[in-house]
C-alpha cells in the first residue's frame, strides 16, 4: 500500500498536457493566463494628481503663507493643462494632469481661497515630486504586467480593461464525468426500498467540482454489472477526467477494478493509506484520467480533496491548487490504530491568538451527516496511535472554510 505523498506523486508525473483556449476577458475569472499581458500604454499616461488641490512649484511655497495666483484648473478628463509660471498655481482635481512647471500638488485643506479666487492662499509647504504620480510609475509600455501561470482575480479583470486585452489566453478546463455505482442505489426523487439508499456522491462530488469552478457531466447511476459498467465507462472516456464512485472495494460485486482491467487502463495506484479512503484508484488511458473513489460518504468527499483536487487544479493551469494547510492546538485527546493517515473532520477557530482545532464526532466513513459540522480536517500522521489534548496538529482547511458559519 502506497502513501498519500506516493500516490500524489504519481499522480502528478501523470498529467497530461495543457490546452489552451482564448475568452473575453471578463470570462477570465478564476482561470489561470496562458499568455503573458503585457502594458499597452504607460500608466499613469501623464503626471497624475493624487490629491484635490493646487499644484505649485515646490520651491515657490517655502516662505508660508503665501498668496500665488490661481491660472486655471486642470480637472481630470478636461484635456492637458497649460503651462505654469513661476509664482503662480493652478487648481487640480486627483486623476487630473500635472501641468508643466509644476511639481508638487499641495492638499487642498492646506490652502484658502482669497477673495474671487484669482488668488489662493497657501499655508503649508510641500515637497517636490508629493502628490504626483509620475508617467508610467505604475506600469511601462511593453512591461509584463500579468505573467502567464498567474491567476486571475478580480484585480486582474481591472488590469485587463486598463491595457484594452479584452481577448485573452488562459488555460482551457478539463471536461469531467461523473458516475455512481451501486445496486442499492436510487436518486434524490424516488424513494428507496427498505434495500435501498439514495445516492449522495454524484452531487457531493459535483459541488465539490463547482467550487472548483468546474462543471461535470453526471452520467448517472450505474448498477453492479460489469457489462453496464464497461459501456458506461467507454462514455466517460469521451472526457478529460472521468470520476466513479463505489465498487472499488474488495467485495464479490466490485468490478470497476476488473473492468478498468478489460477496457486496457493504466492502473497506476489502487490502494492508498489513507483513512478514509483507501481503495481509491487511479487509471489513465492516453490522455485520459480516471479516478475510483470508494463509496462511502466521505471517504469520497475526502479523497477527491486529497487526490482529485491536485490533478484537476494542474489541468486549470494552477501550480499549486491543493486545499490550504496550517497547525492549530487539538482540543482533545484523539486516538487511531496507525497505519494509515488520517483526514478527521474539526472545527478550527482563532481564538486567544491561535488556530483551535476542535475534533468532531463521527460515526464511520459513512456518516456524512457528522462531516457537515466540519469546517477543516486535521491530519493525523499514520506512524501515531495518540494525539494528546494540547499537541500541534496539521489541518487542511475545507474550500468553503472561510464562508462556514457555526
Ligand atoms: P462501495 O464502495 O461500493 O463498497 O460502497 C461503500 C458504501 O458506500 C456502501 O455502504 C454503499 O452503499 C455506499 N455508497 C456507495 N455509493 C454511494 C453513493 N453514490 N451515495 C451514497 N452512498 C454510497
Ligand atoms: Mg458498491
Amino acid at each position: 500500500m502506497i502513501s498519500v505523498e506516493e500516490a500524489l506523486e504519481i499522480l502528478l508525473s501523470n498529467l497530461p498536457g495543457l490546452r489552451i483556449e482564448t475568452v473575453r476577458f471578463q470570462a477570465a475569472l478564476g482561470r489561470v493566463l496562458a499568455e503573458d499581458l503585457v502594458a499597452t500604454c504607460d500608466i499613469p499616461p501623464f503626471h497624475r494628481s493624487a490629491m484635490d488641490g493646487y499644484a505649485v512649484l515646490a520651491s515657490d511655497v517655502v516662505n508660508v503663507p503665501i498668496e500665488l495666483e490661481v491660472a486655471g484648473e486642470s480637472r481630470a478628463g478636461g484635456g492637458m493643462p497649460g503651462a505654469l509660471k513661476a509664482g503662480q498655481a493652478m487648481a487640480i482635481m486627483t486623476g487630473a494632469p500635472i501641468p508643466e512647471g509644476a511639481d508638487a500638488v499641495l492638499p487642498v485643506e492646506q490652502t484658502q481661497t482669497v477673495a474671487d479666487c484669482r488668488k489662493v492662499k497657501i499655508l503649508t509647504g510641500v515637497k517636490a515630486h508629493e502628490n504626483i504620480a509620475p508617467r508610467g510609475s505604475e506600469g511601462q509600455t511593453g512591461q509584463v504586467v500579468l505573467p502567464c501561470g498567474h491567476r486571475v482575480g478580480p484585480a486582474e479583470i481591472a488590469v485587463m480593461a486598463t491595457f484594452g486585452h479584452y481577448l485573452v489566453k488562459v488555460y482551457a478546463k478539463p471536461s469531467v464525468a461523473i458516475f455512481a455505482t451501486g445496486d442499492e442505489l436510487v436518486e434524490f426523487d424516488q424513494s428507496p426500498r427498505t434495500d435501498q439508499i439514495r445516492n449522495s456522491n454524484a452531487y457531493c462530488l459535483s459541488s465539490q467540482l463547482r467550487y472548483m469552478d468546474l462543471e461535470a457531466d453526471y452520467l448517472g447511476i450505474v448498477r453492479d454489472d460489469r457489462e453496464e459498467l464497461r459501456s458506461k465507462m467507454l462514455a466517460g472516456l469521451d472526457r478529460d477526467v472521468l470520476i466513479i464512485t463505489g465498487g472499488v472495494s474488495m467485495g464479490e460485486y466490485d468490478f470497476v477494478r476488473d473492468v478498468f482491467d478489460d477496457l486496457g487502463l493504466e492502473i497506476l495506484f489502487s490502494k492508498v493509506a489513507i483513512k478514509p479512503g483507501k481503495p481509491t484508484v487511479f487509471a489513465r488511458k492516453g490522455d485520459k484520467l480516471i479516478f475510483g473513489l470508494p463509496g462511502n460518504p466521505i471517504s469520497a468527499l475526502v479523497t477527491f480533496e486529497c487526490f482529485v483536487r491536485p490533478v484537476l487544479g494542474r489541468l486549470c493551469g494552477m501550480t499549486s491548487p491543493e486545499l490550504p494547510r496550517m497547525k492549530g492546538e487539538l482540543l482533545g485527546d484523539m486516538r487511531q490504530s496507525p497505519g494509515r493517515t488520517a483526514y478527521m473532520p474539526a472545527w478550527v477557530s482563532w481564538d486567544a491568538g491561535g488556530w483551535k482545532v476542535e475534533p468532531l464526532q463521527w460515526k464511520s466513513s459513512a456518516d456524512i451527516i457528522g462531516f457537515t459540522r466540519a469546517n477543516a480536517t486535521f491530519i493525523f500522521p499514520k506512524n501515531r496511535d495518540f494525539l494528546p489534548r494540547g499537541e500541534t496538529v496539521e489541518i487542511m482547511l475545507l474550500p468553503d472554510f472561510f464562508a462556514r458559519q457555526r
